[in-house]
Formats: C-alpha cells, structure tokens, sequence
C-alpha cells in the first residue's frame, strides 16, 4: 500500500523585483505575506511566501525575485497554470477587482462546472481565479474575508505523455482521477476538493518550457509527518527516480525529484509550519532567517530592498 500525498503544499515559481510581487500577490489578490525569508541556496535574494490567514498548506505561493534576470517560458514540463479558489458568489467581486487593478482577464469560461478568470501577473506568470464550493474560510486583508482568495483550486501540469504523470501520481503520490475533459485529466488527492486537485494536460505539441522569471519552479505535495515523508520518499526512489534526501526548510521537510514529464516535484511535511519561528500574528513582518545564517544577518540584511506591504484597503 503506498503512503501518498495529500494535496497541494506549495507552489514556488520565479518572479522579477520582490517589490511588485508583493505589491501583487499581498495587494492585489489580497493573500497574505506569511513568511519573509532568503533563498537558503541564494541568501542575497528573497524567498517570499504568501498563504491564507492561517499559512495553510494548499494555500502557499511562494517566489524567488530573481530581479532583471531573464523571463522563462511556458512549456511544457512545468506546472503551466497556478489557480486560486473564490466563493461561487464572489465572482462580480472579482471581476471588478481585477478590471479596478488594470488586470487584463480572458472572458470567463466554464470548466468541470466552475466559472474560470484567467489573467497573468506583472511576470506574465499565468493564473487563474475558480470560482466553485470551497469550505476553507476566508481572512481579512486588502480584500474582506467574504470574498478573499481561500487558497488553492488546482494546479495544471502540461507534460508529454501525460499518462506516464497520471500513472505515477495514482500509484504512488495519493492521487485518484475524478474527472476527464479536451486533453485535461483532473486528479484529487486526500480529501478532495479544492486545494487539492491537479490538472494532467498532455502537452505533446508544445515546446518545452524554459525557467525563469514568469515560470513556475517547482510544485509541492503535502504528507502529514516525517514517517509518510520517508516511505513516499523510499518508494520513489524505488522506483529509480533520482531524489534528493530530506532537507531542512525550516518550515516543512522536503525532497525532490523529477517526474516523467520533467516537472520538478517536492514533498513537504505539514510540520513544523510557518508559525515554527514566529508569532502567527505576525507572520512575514521581519524577515527570518534559519539558524545557521543568522550570524549573517546583518549583510545580508544590507543587500535586501526593504519591502512596503500592502495594508488593509480603506483603512
Ligand atoms: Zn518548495
């Protein structure tokens, strides 16, 4: 019996200056900067987490600002669409929000019975906003809670022969098919539903996708503690794939390896989380560093723009 995954964990994907990265992912789509910290293999950059209130896994986006590098492209291989979930009722919400922000969106569509915006961020990283049933609540931030983001809806990966993906992701990372669509093969892992669903797109008439700004790094899957960690990790390598062993990431645990169709793959532990080294009321306010850059503080602090968060709207 394999252990699997749960769900989405995070997604991280590349972005150009930290400053309009904030300015969108905590202004304009109102998630939450939960975490500032550096890259870990990178410490004079950034790594920006954003979440719900809580800095749930399922709801984390995450970045590398890789300020004036060269943007990427879109292809397959990588995780082509990031989409974020809404209440049903707040799609007139949402609308007028993104026309207000002078986000260009395509005309709504229906998918698995969902209403689906799609527009890109200041990166031209592509995004979606699904409006469908979701459970999780909501928080207060620059968008009031009724109507704010609740996470995660799906991810989508375009890949070459996206049954090979479909294939490793049902017998070995916790996923089950729950729908089937134009060349889209829905996946749910753990309790279904929103935050929890990844899209299989076959991909064999594009090009490959290229890293860089604008593109998503990598996506990861959540197990809930070290035990699951190690067997999804010993399977997988069972099954000859190259995978790193566990790393520290000071908020969860990570492996990585490739999948068939060239996505990078993590999976993270739920422990400890984000509120592992400070208070959850604060979350992102200082930028936090692991313990064996913290006696460097001080010049890496001198290479970092201090960033300006978007406050509460009309307050
Ligand atoms: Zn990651």
């Amino acid at each position: 019996m394999s252990a699997g995954t749960s769900g989405i964990h995070h997604v991280t994907a590349i972005s150009g200056g930290p400053q309009r990265n904030v300015d969108f992912y905590a202004g304009v789509l109102g998630t939450r900067l939960v975490k500032k910290t550096v890259n870990f293999d990178d410490p004079g950059t950034y790594h920006l987490y954003y979440g719900d209130g809580n800095a749930a896994p399922g709801t984390i986006m995450t970045f590398f600002p890789w300020e004036g590098a060269p943007k990427g492209r879109i292809g397959s291989g990588q995780v082509i669409t990031t989409s974020y979930s809404i209440p049903e009722t707040s799609l007139g919400f949402w609308t007028q929000r993104l026309v207000e922000h002078g986000v260009r969106f395509q005309k709504p569509r229906d998918r698995f019975g969902d209403t689906v915006l799609a527009f890109e961020d200041p990166d031209g990283l592509r995004l979606e906003i699904v409006a469908s049933s979701d459970t999780r609540a909501g928080h207060d931030g620059p968008t009031p809670a009724e109507h704010s983001v609740r996470g995660f809806h799906h991810a989508a990966l375009a890949v070459r022969d996206a049954e090979r993906t479909i294939e490793l992701m049902t017998n070995h990372l916790g996923f089950r098919r729950v729908d089937e669509a134009e060349n889209r093969v829905r996946l749910a892992a753990g309790d279904g539903g929103p935050g929890n669903l990844v899209d299989v797109m076959d991909a064999t008439d594009f090009p490959r996708g290229n890293t860089g700004v604008g593109t998503v790094h990598h996506i990861a899957f959540r197990v809930p503690d070290e035990e699951t960690h190690l067997a999804v990790r010993e399977e997988i390598e069972g099954l000859g794939y190259d995978v790193t062993p566990v790393l520290d990431r000071n908020y969860f645990r990570s492996v990585y390896f490739r999948e068939p169709g060239g996505v990078l793959f993590e999976i993270a532990t739920d422990p400890p989380g984000f509120a592992a080294d400070e208070d959850p009321e604060h979350l992102g306010e200082e930028i936090r560093l692991p313990a064996w850059l913290e006696a460097r503080r001080g010049e890496i602090e001198e290479v970092l723009t201090p960033l300006r968060v978007p406050g509460k709207e009309g307050a």
